[in-house]
């Protein structure tokens, strides 16, 4: 800008100086001619006046008087005759001159008036200015008196002129660029400033202000500036609190929140929504039907209405979700301005409401089986059996029998529900699976050898231990055995053994007994899953010694591995991360 307005500046100045230059060139040539013509004019008329008394026709020549008059007049002189021939010449001899009766200031001078000429002079070879003046007071006029100077002179002094000229148009140009220099700096310098601060302020540096010190229009307009900025800056910093602070919330929840404006594209989505629906791109901008594949969804978000739905979705995998969508109206509450949807994940929650029904479904079945079968013997013996000693005795012993397996079922239930209800990761102690494995031996023994099955415990040296809780890691094991006891037909073989391997400990039960087929092995940690349920029932289970162990094994970080083939044998493998 500062450039422009310099250049145009200089470019009307320039225009300016140029036509006061040719202007003056001009008027001072035209002011000195007119001296020039006046000075001929007032000197031919005083040779005039001296002729005309002395004036003679038929004297030979006046070139001598021509040749004395021009040196003190200091111009050629010629005298013409009335009839046009030259009859005195300065600077040539008259006689050689052809007649002058024709040349244009002779001809008004023979007019009686002061004839005045520039033309190319012939004679001279140069461009000349020529003054006639008539001698005698009346027509017919005796003769004229020519007074000539060359106009060479005059175009030395037009060149000095126009040297002057272009100087002082030079030195205007260079004081006027100085001039317009500082004027169009003190102009354009705040309108810089106000630029360069608009445009940093654009940039998002909104403390930016413009310096205060001008005090003309300027600084009116700096300070309304000014005052812009500053509303700027607190509209914009409001905006971007209100923003972080819905960042923040959105951030922070637990339920995934998409917003959509009035034509359901999606205005503001959480991460947690990203994650529900497994958005891999942004979804901001996007219409609600690009983004979902699932029909009751987008029913639900283009209905626009205020709903609570459970929906399925199977992408990115197979969920259930509760969907709440809230509208949102203008002030007036008429006009729709788009929908907010908040989703929870309920999967989980599902899920464990079906496990729960399912267990208690089974629970109550597992309940209902002794305590009918104990209700049904009692009410046998009431009714008679209790006086055939031989049938009391044996009533009595299925009731005791039913009792222990009942007593049975609720201590692992609460054992079950004890355990779930303790903390996911259960590391509390270092725990001696030696001195567990000591204990297990005191216990099973019996079992073992009730049925004549070689049971043997494999310690491990030095000792090895884990982190866990004595009594779960004791349970786990008794729960293992116990099995390979049971599920081991008479003079069978069971090994209990520690192993020290790499950073773990592995604790393997194994047995040659009736073995697994591989079509139960993923189901056999469900609760109250059993492979032939009335072998499980007639050995005293309850079907849920092995959820127990899982839940054990994932309480220590450690993982449960299943090898079995059926009439063979079994192989548990505990492994879990050795306690240094
Ligand atoms: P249960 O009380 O019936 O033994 P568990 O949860 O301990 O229940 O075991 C689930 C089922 O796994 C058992 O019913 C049984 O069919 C099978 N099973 C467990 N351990 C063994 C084993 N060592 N050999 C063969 N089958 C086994």
């Amino acid at each position: 800008m500062r450039r422009k307005l310099l250049v145009s500046f200089l470019i009307v100045l320039s225009i300016c100086i140029s036509i006061i230059g040719v202007f003056s060139m001009r008027l001072s040539r035209q002011i000195y001619l007119k001296g020039l013509e006046d000075n001929l004019i007032s000197n031919g008329k005083l040779m005039a006046g001296m002729l005309n008394d002395r004036y003679d026709y038929n004297k030979d020549n006046y070139d001598d008087l021509a040749t004395e008059y021009s040196k003190i007049l200091n111009s050629r002189m010629t005298i013409i005759a009335s009839d046009g021939k030259v009859i005195g010449e300065s600077e040539n001899s008259s006689e050689n001159m052809e007649n002058h009766s024709e040349r244009l200031e002779v001809k008004e001078a023979m007019e009686g008036k002061v004839g005045i000429s520039y033309r190319h002079s012939t004679t001279e070879n140069m461009d000349m200015l020529y003054v006639a003046v008539p001698v005698g007071s009346a027509k017919p006029y005796k003769a004229v008196i020519r007074l000539s100077v060359p106009l060479t002179y005059i175009k030395s002094i037009q060149s000095h002129l126009l040297l002057n000229v272009l100087l002082a148009v030079a030195l205007g140009l260079m004081i006027s660029f100085i001039t317009a220099y500082l004027f169009v700096r003190r102009l354009t310098k705040p309108i810089n400033e106000m630029t360069y601060i608009s445009t940093s302020i654009a940039q998002g540096r909104y403390d930016r202000r413009i310096s205060m010190n001008y005090k003309d229009e300027l600084g009116v307009l700096a300070r309304s500036f000014n005052d812009m900025a500053e509303k700027l800056e607190r509209t914009i910093s409001d905006l971007s609190d209100k923003k972080n602070k819905l960042e923040a919330i959105l951030k922070s929840m637990l339920s995934g929140v998409i917003a959509f404006d009035a034509k359901s594209k999606v205005m503001l989505a959480n991460p947690e929504a990203y994650s529900i629906f497994g958005f891999k791109k942004d979804i901001l901008g996007k219409h609600a039907l690009e983004i979902f594949r699932n029909t009751k969804l987008e029913d639900v978000i283009l209905s626009h209405k205020d709903e609570d739905k459970e929906i399925d979705i199977d992408y990115p995998e197979k969920r259930v979700i509760r969907v709440k969508t809230a509208a949102i109206k203008d002030e007036e509450g008429s006009q729709n301005l788009g929908l907010v949807m908040v989703i929870h994940d309920i999967t989980e929650i599902k899920n464990l409401e079906d496990m729960r029904s399912e267990f208690v479904a089974n629970v109550s079945h597992e309940l209902k089986t002794p305590l009918t079968s104990i209700k049904g013997f009692a009410e046998t013996l009431r009714n008679g059996a209790i006086n055939d000693d031989s049938a009391r005795d044996k009533f009595l012993d299925i009731i005791n029998i039913e009792a222990d397996r009942l007593s049975r079922l609720i201590n692992d239930i609460l054992l079950l529900s004890d355990i779930e209800n303790k903390p996911k990761e259960i590391l509390s102690e270092k725990v001696d699976v030696n001195k567990v494995i000591d204990q297990v031996k005191d216990i099973m023994s019996g079992a073992a050898l009730l049925k004549n099955i070689k049971l043997e415990f494999h310690k491990c040296e030095p000792p090895a231990y884990v982190m866990g809780e004595h009594d779960l890691v004791k349970q786990l094991l008794i729960n293992l055995t116990d099995n390979a006891v049971k599920y081991t037909p008479e003079a069978g073989r069971v090994d209990v053994s520690v192993i020290r391997k790499d950073d773990n400990v592995s604790i393997e039960v194994r047995d040659n007994g009736i073995g697994i087929s591989k079509e139960h092995i993923p189901r056999l940690f469900e609760r109250f899953y059993r492979v032939d349920k009335s072998r499980s029932r007639a050995l005293g289970g309850t079907g849920l010694g092995l959820a127990i162990v899982k839940h054990i094994v994932v309480s220590m970080n450690g993982e449960i591995n299943v090898e079995s083939e059926p009439g063979k044998g079994s192989r548990f493998t505990v492994k879990v991360l050795e306690a240094k």
